[in-house]
């Protein structure tokens, strides 16, 4: 593969794309003025550690990245819980690299850097590249393959159809044939499931972990799936049109110095952190610190579901 372009340009990625799209007040406070909450929802350890453990192939790196981002509490029922958490860290990963066969060559967690183009044109923006990394890309019999894993609380026909719309992944395949100049035949999906089981109240924490790491030993069928989807090229133009559309709004809106509230997102996925500036609330500003977007790209973060 070719190596990297890269410019001095304004990152546009999927984590900022979506912010954006899902109100533009949000992104304006996150990406244009770089205000992070105080206290900060931690990266979601169980992902992460996961998606190490399969990049190294290793559950040991896994756990070991676990206990950087969660120490063991002091308290005795969250030291509960984290025992827990770490035992589906050990049991999913475990179970993944022995159900899942590892594609020699290629590159895992593999970061791109791609300008953006004007669809009508073919020229390149003066504002934004498009950045972020790719689980996997691996040469299967002569054909490029994008590997994405995830790790989700629900498996089922819903959650397959829609990964056939999954915009993070669309893009990925979009940034590989620009930035590398290939064509991608495929993504191959690899999704675990996280337990069914929980720890019940006769059990210690100990012996959870061990009914856990046997439960994903020997139920493989109900834990882990592989399945492939393909992108068109006619979709991956036109999703190349929707990016260009998409920074031309935010830029509209930087101009007008203006940025809509969609105030529908308000309550989404918990309530959404910045919603005591936008009531105007007095300290509020005491609650955000100033910290530089696209962690995902430099952290040890898991940036899907
Ligand atoms: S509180 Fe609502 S309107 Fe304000 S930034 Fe968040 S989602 Fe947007």
């Amino acid at each position: 593969m070719a190596e990297a372009v890269t410019q001095d340009l304004e990152l546009w990625t999927y984590s900022s794309m979506s912010t954006r799209m899902n109100c533009p007040r949000k992104g304006h406070y996150r990406y244009d003025l770089r205000l992070a909450p105080w206290i900060e929802h931690k990266a979601r350890p169980i992902g992460s550690a996961f998606h190490k453990g399969i990049e190294t192939g290793d559950v040991a790196e896994a756990l070991a990245l676990f206990d950087r981002v969660m120490p063991r509490p002091n308290d005795q029922t969250q030291a509960d819980q984290w025992a827990n958490d770490r035992a589906v860290v050990e049991g999913m990963t475990t179970g993944a690299l022995e159900t899942w066969t590892r594609h020699a060559g290629g590159q895992r967690e593999v970061q791109f850097r791609v300008p953006l183009v004007n669809p009508d044109t073919g020229r390149p923006s003066r504002s934004f590249m498009l950045a972020g990394k790719i689980d996997g890309i691996v040469d299967v019999g002569g054909q490029w393959v994008l590997e994405e894993y995830k790790s989700t609380g629900q498996m089922n026909k819903v959650y397959v159809d829609r990964l056939e719309l999954d915009t993070q992944v669309t893009m990925y395949a979009y940034a590989a044939q620009r930035q590398w100049g290939i064509e991608i035949a495929a993504v191959l999906y690899r999704v675990a499931r996280k337990p069914s089981i929980k720890q019940t109240q006769k059990e210690t924490a100990a012996q959870y972990r061990e009914r856990l790491i046997a439960d994903y030993a020997s139920r493989r069928d109900f834990y882990f799936f592989e399945f492939d989807l393909r992108r068109s090229q006619e979709s991956l133009a036109e999703f190349e049109r929707d990016l260009w559309v998409q920074t031309q709004r935010y830029l509209a809106d930087r101009r007008a110095g203006f940025h809509p509230r969609n105030t529908s997102m308000c309550t989404q996925y918990g309530g959404c952190d910045y919603m005591p500036l936008c009531l105007g609330r007095p300290g509020a500003e005491d609650l955000f610190v100033i910290r530089a977007p696209h962690s995902e790209l430099t952290e040890e973060e898991e940036t899907v579901e």
